[in-house]
């Protein structure tokens, strides 16, 4: 199917995964309309002609904007992501992760928007018994993050059994790396994740904390899939395409089925960079499993996606550049 004329509505647009993903749906030729409330995107990432700054709570501001600018599908990345955050405050990931699906999906049935890309996360998974995980791993989350996802999915079944909205639920492991032409990358403010903030201690000389050395893994820190934040944003288009052309609902993990220590990614930030990384090793995260790896071979195979950037020497390269660019 040609995707002219397909129109698109991506919340959370301003977000790291959201403007990735709608880059690359501009590239393939989709129409895109991003709704963001700003609250933890950046104005500057989107075109300010695409950008609708509205609260997914709005349900009747989203369901107009949808009979506005009518949509043929949404792409859902609006949501906070911190597992640390979310066992202290978990109240805001059920307001705004869970109440926000259910506003979001309460206005698509009111504007008749029948089809639905959620950005889901391993982290629905908790510890589980079989590395790589398959999608039929039953849902066992250990954070409030990861259950405020696993609540958004449920809606979803239930929003297809009753009211015909399919969805295409994918689950994301440790999304990383930035455009490979730098026109969008990781911006998080606090930032949490490894990758930047190795980059971080490089810049600054502070070191970074290495959440323990004492798990069951070869060298002692937690192992997880690092998938390139573009063939992330490729996987939606597949997932998308799939609806379009009327495939049912349906759940993928995505991820490359490889796995690095945090020690491993410690090494190829200071061979890619040429610097050290100063770091110092701490206690354990809370919430953190040892092992993170995703079976992928279901999107391989029935949406016919492959991971293409997510080398670990490619993803730290153009997280490098991003981190090292002249501010826009
Ligand atoms: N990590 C770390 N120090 C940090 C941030 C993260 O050692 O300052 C570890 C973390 O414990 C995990 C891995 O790096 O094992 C990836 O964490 P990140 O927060 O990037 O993603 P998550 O796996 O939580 O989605």
């Amino acid at each position: 199917m040609s995707p002219h004329n397909r129109r698109i509505l991506v919340t959370g647009g301003a977000g790291y995964i959201g403007s990735n993903t709608t880059l690359q749906l501009l590239d393939a030729g989709y129409d895109v309309v991003v709704a963001d409330n700003l609250s933890r995107g950046h104005r500057e990432a989107v075109d300010p002609q695409r950008l609708h700054v509205i609260d997914i709570h709005d349900t009747e501001g989203m369901a107009r904007l949808m009979m506005e600018k009518p949509c043929d599908a949404v792409i859902h990345f609006a949501a906070y992501i911190a597992v640390g955050e979310s066992m202290k405050v978990p109240e805001i990931y059920f307001e705004n992760n869970t109440c926000g699906s259910l506003s979001l999906l309460t206005a698509m049935r009111k504007a008749n928007v029948k089809n639905i890309v959620f950005s889901s996360t391993a982290a629905v998974y908790g510890m589980p018994a079989r590395v790589p995980i398959p999608e039929t791993e039953p849902f066992a989350p250990v954070n409030a993050y990861g259950e405020s996802k696993v609540m958004v999915e449920k809606l979803l079944h239930w929003f297809d059994l009753i009211h015909g909205v399919r969805s295409m639920r994918l689950r994301y492991f440790n999304a990383s790396g930035a455009d490979p032409n730098g026109r969008a990358g990781e911006d998080h403010e606090p930032e949490t994740h490894l990758i930047p903030l190795l980059f971080r201690a490089i810049q600054t000389g502070e070191p970074v904390k290495l959440f323990g050395d004492d798990y069951p893994t070869p060298d002692g820190t937690c192992i997880r899939d690092y998938i390139h934040v573009t063939d992330l944003a490729r996987a939606h288009i597949v997932a998308v395409e799939k609806l379009l052309a009327g495939g049912d609902s349906d759940v993928f993990n995505v991820g490359t089925g490889h796995g690095f220590s945090v020690k491993e990614v410690l090494n190829a930030v200071e061979a890619v960079t040429g610097r050290k990384v100063p770091h110092v090793i701490g206690p354990r995260r809370e919430g953190d499993p040892p092992l993170l790896v995703a079976d992928s071979t279901k999107l391989q195979e029935r949406l016919g996606w492959r991971p293409e950037f997510s080398s670990i020497e490619t993803i730290v390269e153009t997280a490098w550049n991003w981190a090292n660019r002249t501010r826009r």
